[in-house]
C-alpha cells in the first residue's frame, strides 16, 4: 500500500503490451498535471513520450518498482478528453492497446522525446511556423484568383446568386448539388450522406460549399476533408487555398517534412486552422471544435492502414462524426458495397449527383479480346489504331496498366530458372533504374519485401547469358509506345516516377499545359485529374480482377475502370475506352459499358448475399507469422481449440459460413481452418493465417473480447496480430 500523499500518474506509451503504465508524480508535478499532458518517462534503458490518461495516489506495483517522471512537457497542448474517448473507440473496435493507437496518432516529431540539449520550445516552435499548403509557392495551373483577395462572405448557398460571394469564382451549384446540398444541410445532428456520383458531377463542389457554410457559422468551427492522397492532387490544394483564402488550412498527410506536418497537426489541435485536409492518419487528430466531415473517394483502399493498427479511416470518421453527433459525407462514382449496402438499408441516406456537370457523351466503352490477334508490344491491333486516331485529331490517349517495372520475373529458358524472391514467395520484379547518360542499369526488386539486387551477368543455375523478360509493366509498355508512335511526346507516371519529389506532379502539369500526348502509368493516372483534352483510355489488362481468389477483386476492378474511364471525355467530346480482356462477355463490362453502378453493385451484393460474404458478415482475421510455416499453423490450431469453446452454442465451427444459430441465440462465431497466406513467406517470415466470421459484429467482438486473453496466454515463437475488417483475405 501506498501512503495517501503520494502521487502516481497512469501514462499512455506506445508499446504493444499492456494499457497502461504507472509513474510516480511529485507533489510539484501533480499539482500542475491534468489528463491530456504530455511527459517524457522512463521505459528499460530508454525514454518515452508519454500521454497522461489519469492521476490517482494508489498503484498495484510495488513502491520501490515505480519510476518518476523524467518531464513534463508543460507548454505541449492538454488533450482533450473526448478525444481520448474517441481513441478508446478505436482501439477496443480494433482490440488494441490504447496506447498503440493514441502515441501514432501524434507526429513523429512530437512523439520522440526531447534531446538532452535542444531543451527550448519545440513547440512554440511549430507555433511560429507559416503554415505551407503541398504546391504553395507556385501557383497550380488553372487556380483562379489569388490568395487573400475578396473576403468571404457566403450566404445560404442553397440561395441562387449566393455564390459569386465565395472566393476562388466558385460556381454556382447546379440543381442536382443544390438538392444534394440541400439534404446535408438538412440534418444537423449525426448523419452519414453517401454523395454517390460518377467523376465530373461535381461532388467536391458540394463538399465546398457545405464546408464553406459550415465555417460560416462562427469563428471557431473547425471542418475535416479527407482524401486519400494529397501529393497527386494539387489541383485540390489549389482550388482549396483559392476558396478559402481567409481560412488557415492544416494538411495532415505522412510525405510532409516532420516539422510541417508537426506545425499543421498543432494548428488543428489548437483550433488554429478551420479547414483540415488530410489522408487517412488526419481522422486520429485532436480537433476541438470539429463540426463536418467530408470523406472523399470514400471506397479507396488507402484509408485502411494495412500495418500496425489495421484502422479504416472511413469507418473510423464515420464512428467520430456519431460519437461528436455531427454529420459526415462520404462520396464516391463507385461506393464501398458497405457504403452501398448501408444506404439501401436507410442508415446512410444517398445523395445521387446522375449526370455529369459538363454535358456530354459518355466514352464509348469497346472490349477488345486479345485471343488470336497480332498483338504488338502488348497491343491488339484494333488498340494500337483507336490511340493512333486520338493522336492525329491532336487529342490525348491514356495507357493504363496497374504494374509497375519492366517486367513482373526474369527467367532463363535454357533450364527454367525464374527471379523468386528469396525471402518471400514471390518473384523479384526487373526494373530499369533511371539512366542519367550511360547505359541503362536493371535491378531485380521485390515489391514485398523490398530486397533488390543487381540483374545476374548469366543465369545462376546454368550459366546461361540470355535471360528473358517475361511479361511487362509500365515501363517495357512505354518502351513499346515509343516505338509505335515515334512523333508522340510520351510520360510515364507510376510509384517509381513518382518517387522523385515533385515527379509526380510535373508529369500531370505538362499533361494539363498539352505538353504531353500518350500517357502510360498505374492507378496514379485514375485519381482526380482532369484532364481536358483527354480522348482515348486504354485498358491493357483488366481480367487479373475477374477471377480472383480475393472476393473484393471485381468491386475493386470495377471502380479503377470507372475512374479511369472517367478521365476521358471531360470536355464533352466524343471519346472512348478500349479494354483488352480475354473476357468480354463478363456481365462486369456490361455494367460498365453503361457506365451503371448502381447495376454492378446490386448484382455483387446479391452474389454476396447467396455466399454469405462481407457486408453480409463481419470477419475478423488472425494473422501470425513465424520462422517456419508449422509452428505458425500450428499456434493457429491452439488458438482455435481456445476459441471453439467460447463460440455461441449451436455454432458448428468450421462447419461454413451462414449456419444458423438457434432462434434467438446470439449469432454464432464461425472459426475456419487455419491456412497459409495466399502469399506465405514474406521478409524471411512463414505467414499463416485464421478467418472468423459472424452474421453479428456484436457478436464477433464479444467473441474477440473473450479470445484474445487467451490467445495471449498460448506459448509459441510467433507473433501474431488481430485484424478485425480486413479487406484483403
Ligand atoms: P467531381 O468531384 O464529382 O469529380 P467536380 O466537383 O470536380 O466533380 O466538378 C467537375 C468539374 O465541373 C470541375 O471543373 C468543376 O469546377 C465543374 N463544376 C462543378 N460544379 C459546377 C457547376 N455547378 N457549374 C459549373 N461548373 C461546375
Ligand atoms: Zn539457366
Ligand atoms: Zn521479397
Amino acid at each position: 500500500m501506498s501512503s495517501v500523499r503520494d502521487s502516481f500518474i497512469q501514462v499512455l506509451l506506445d508499446v504493444p503490451i499492456g494499457e497502461r503504465f504507472d509513474y510516480r508524480a511529485t507533489p510539484e508535478q501533480a499539482a500542475d498535471l491534468a489528463p491530456g499532458d504530455w511527459v517524457v518517462v522512463p521505459w528499460a534503458q530508454t525514454r518515452k513520450v508519454g500521454l497522461v490518461v489519469a492521476l490517482t495516489t494508489t498503484t498495484d506495483l510495488a513502491e520501490d518498482r515505480v519510476r518518476g517522471i523524467l518531464a513534463v512537457l508543460d507548454d505541449a497542448p492538454r488533450l482533450p478528453a473526448d478525444w481520448f474517448g474517441f481513441l478508446g473507440f478505436v482501439a477496443s473496435y480494433y482490440h488494441r492497446p490504447l496506447g498503440e493507437v493514441a502515441l501514432p496518432a501524434l507526429p513523429k516529431l512530437l512523439r520522440s522525446p526531447p534531446g538532452a540539449k535542444a531543451r527550448g520550445s519545440v513547440f512554440s516552435r511549430l507555433r511560429r511556423r507559416v503554415l505551407a499548403l503541398p504546391g504553395a509557392g507556385d501557383a497550380a495551373p488553372g487556380t483562379p484568383g489569388a490568395p487573400g483577395g475578396a473576403a468571404r462572405e457566403p450566404g445560404s448557398p442553397t440561395s441562387a446568386g449566393s455564390d459569386a460571394h465565395l472566393p476562388g469564382r466558385s460556381p454556382e451549384l447546379n440543381a442536382a448539388q443544390r438538392g444534394a446540398l440541400a439534404q446535408i444541410l438538412a440534418s444537423p445532428g449525426f448523419e452519414v450522406h453517401l454523395l454517390h456520383g460518377v467523376t465530373g458531377s461535381g461532388k467536391t463542389e458540394v463538399y465546398l460549399h457545405w464546408l464553406a457554410t459550415v465555417l460560416a457559422r462562427d469563428a471557431f468551427t473547425q471542418v475535416l476533408l479527407m482524401v486519400p492522397e494529397i501529393g497527386l492532387t494539387p489541383q485540390l490544394t489549389g482550388l482549396l487555398r483559392a476558396r478559402f483564402a481567409d481560412q488557415t488550412i492544416a494538411v495532415l498527410h505522412s510525405d510532409l517534412p516532420d516539422a510541417e506536418r508537426a506545425a499543421h497537426w498543432l494548428a488543428a489541435v489548437e483550433g488554429r486552422a478551420r479547414l483540415i485536409v488530410g489522408t487517412r492518419l488526419a481522422v486520429l487528430t485532436p480537433m476541438p471544435a470539429l463540426a463536418a466531415i467530408v470523406v472523399d473517394e470514400e471506397h479507396d483502399g488507402s484509408y485502411k492502414q494495412q500495418e500496425g493498427v489495421r484502422y479504416s479511416a472511413r469507418d473510423m470518421a464515420v464512428a467520430l462524426a456519431s460519437r461528436r453527433g455531427i454529420p459526415v459525407v462520404l462520396g464516391s462514382a463507385t461506393p464501398s458495397l458497405e457504403s452501398w449496402l448501408a444506404a439501401q438499408r436507410g442508415r446512410y441516406r444517398l445523395a445521387p449527383l446522375a449526370d455529369r456537370v459538363h454535358a456530354g457523351a459518355w466514352p464509348v466503352l469497346r472490349r477488345i479480346d486479345p485471343k488470336r490477334k497480332a498483338m504488338v508490344h502488348g497491343l491488339a491491333p484494333e488498340t494500337r489504331q483507336a490511340i493512333e486516331l486520338a493522336l492525329s485529331k491532336g487529342e490525348q490517349a491514356l495507357v493504363f496498366m496497374n504494374r509497375r517495372g519492366f517486367a513482373p520475373v526474369l527467367t532463363c529458358e535454357a533450364c527454367g530458372w525464374l527471379s523468386a524472391c528469396e525471402n518471400c514467395s514471390t518473384f523479384r520484379v526487373l526494373h530499369r533504374q533511371a539512366a542519367t547518360g550511360g547505359p541503362a542499369r536493371y535491378t531485380l526488386l521485390c515489391h514485398h519485401c523490398g530486397a533488390q539486387e543487381r540483374v545476374p551477368r548469366a543465369c545462376p543455375t546454368c550459366g546461361n547469358i540470355d535471360l528473358t523478360p517475361l511479361g511487362r509493366g509500365t515501363q517495357r509498355l512505354e518502351d513499346g509506345l515509343r516505338e509505335l508512335f515515334p512523333g508522340a511526346r510520351i510520360a510515364r507516371l507510376d510509384r517509381d516516377v513518382a518517387r522523385h519529389r515533385g515527379a509526380a506532379r510535373e508529369v500531370i502539369d505538362a499533361a494539363h499545359r498539352g505538353e504531353v500526348d500518350l500517357l502510360v502509368g498505374t492507378q496514379m493516372l485514375a485519381k482526380g485529374h482532369d484532364f481536358r483534352n483527354l480522348s482515348c483510355v486504354v485498358v491493357v489488362d483488366a481480367d487479373s480482377g475477374l477471377y480472383s481468389g480475393d472476393f473484393r477483386a471485381p468491386e475493386r476492378l470495377f471502380a479503377v475502370l470507372m475512374q479511369v474511364a472517367g478521365r476521358a471525355g471531360r470536355a464533352g467530346a466524343a471519346s472512348e475506352v478500349v479494354v483488352q480482356t480475354r473476357f468480354p462477355l463478363h456481365p462486369l463490362f456490361d455494367a460498365l459499358a453503361r457506365y451503371d453502378f448502381a447495376s454492378f453493385a446490386n448484382a455483387q451484393l446479391a452474389e454476396r448475399r447467396a455466399s454469405a460474404l462481407p457486408p453480409f458478415v463481419f470477419q475478423a482475421l488472425l494473422r501470425v507469422e513465424a520462422n517456419k510455416l508449422e509452428t505458425a499453423l500450428d499456434f493457429l490450431g491452439r488458438a482455435r481449440a481456445a476459441g471453439e469453446p467460447l463460440c455461441a452454442v449451436g455454432a458448428p465451427s468450421g462447419g461454413g459460413p451462414g449456419a444458423p444459430g438457434a432462434p434467438g441465440a446470439p449469432a454464432p462465431v464461425t472459426l475456419f481452418d487455419p491456412v497459409p497466406m495466399p502469399m506465405a513467406r514474406l521478409a524471411g517470415k512463414e505467414r499463416a493465417q485464421l478467418l472468423l466470421e459472424s452474421a453479428s459484429r456484436k457478436a464477433l467482438h464479444a467473441f474477440l473480447d473473450a479470445w484474445l486473453p487467451r490467445i495471449a496466454e498460448l506459448k509459441g515463437a510467433v507473433r501474431w496480430q488481430i485484424e478485425v475488417d480486413p479487406i484483403e483475405i
